[in-house]
């Protein structure tokens, strides 16, 4: 798959919409729109890396500080149980977006999640409204 037809990288581009939480020079984090659980986020680097194998290093650490930023803010707004950081690379490992993200996903005792959820499109308004309260919850 080229670059022109990845859909992380035509949301960077602007080209498509998301439910931005945050973004700098080297990031983006967005709501996830099939969210597994509230506050379902997704933290990419702006320059496409299909995964974890062909990264480039100062772009993993650059998301990893991101991840982290978001996960406070998702933390402090959804007060989960607990957080996974979740990464996948390949299609066997349950990737199906093939430009490197990293997973911000909030958990509950019992909610059972399986690694490789199914895809179910969350509510968009109440997405959007959990985002703007995400974001008010960002430090600086
Ligand atoms: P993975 O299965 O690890 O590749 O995760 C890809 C994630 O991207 C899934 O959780 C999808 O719900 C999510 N996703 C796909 N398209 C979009 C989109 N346009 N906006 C937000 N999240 C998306
Ligand atoms: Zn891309």
């Amino acid at each position: 798959m080229s670059v022109d037809d990845c859909i992380f990288c035509k949301i960077i581009k602007g080209d498509i919409p998301c439910f931005k939480l945050y973004e700098d020079e080297h990031t983006l984090a967005f709501m996830d729109i099939n969210p597994a659980n509230d506050g379902h986020a997704l933290i990419i680097p702006k320059t496409h890396a299909n995964d974890l194998l062909s990264i480039e290093p100062d772009s993993l650490a650059a998301v990893t500080m991101t991840a982290r930023k978001v996960a406070r803010a998702v933390s402090g707004t959804v007060k989960p149980e607990g957080i996974n950081l979740m990464q996948c690379n390949g299609e066997a490992a349950g990737q199906s977006v093939f430009h490197f993200h990293m997973h911000v996903l909030p958990r509950a005792v019992g909610d059972e999640l399986k690694m490789n959820w199914g895809l179910t499109p969350g509510d968009m308004d109440a997405i959007g409204k959990l985002a703007e309260r995400i974001r008010s919850n960002l430090e600086a």
